[in-house]
């Protein structure tokens, strides 16, 4: 998320459907991971964009994972136009193996709430 010196962050940076509620936590994670990065880039402006890079790298490590859950998310609770009753049987079974399970709930939860 950094070409030189130009940074981007948030929406900006990455969408994500908002049906897994992941964009506004993802930028401000982005965010509090960019500060230090500025600070140290401004600190040694002329050592290059070392800092600025690996702001990206640490953000990007959290995007991918919750761009991942936002698409699995939003196909696991929604039926699409063409789906049949197989489609929809076997995303009802998916639904009720990760609600019927600490380990599903625990795996959903922390995809909702975790990797500050
Ligand atoms: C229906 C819906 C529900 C959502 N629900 C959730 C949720 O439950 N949980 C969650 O975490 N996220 C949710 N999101 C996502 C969240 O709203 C965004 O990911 C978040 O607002 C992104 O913040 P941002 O600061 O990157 O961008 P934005 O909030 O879009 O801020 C960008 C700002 O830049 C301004 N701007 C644009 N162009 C210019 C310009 N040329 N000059 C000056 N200013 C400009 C805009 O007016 C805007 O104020 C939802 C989104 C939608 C659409």
């Amino acid at each position: 998320m950094t070409y030189g010196r130009l940074v981007l962050a948030g929406d900006a940076g990455h969408t994500v459907p908002p049906t897994g509620a992941k964009g506004l936590n993802l930028a401000f994670t982005d965010v509090r991971a960019l500060i230090p990065k500025v600070e140290e880039f401004l600190a040694e402006p002329d050592g290059g964009t070392a800092a600025l890079e690996q702001y990206s790298q640490t953000a990007l490590d959290r995007v991918w994972k919750a761009q991942h859950f936002s698409y699995w998310a939003t196909s696991l609770m929604h039926n699409r136009p063409n789906d049949d009753a197989f489609a929809y049987r076997r995303r009802r079974g998916e639904f009720d193996a990760i609600t019927g399970s600490p380990e599903g709930r625990a795996y959903f939860a922390d995809g909702y709430t975790g990797w500050a």
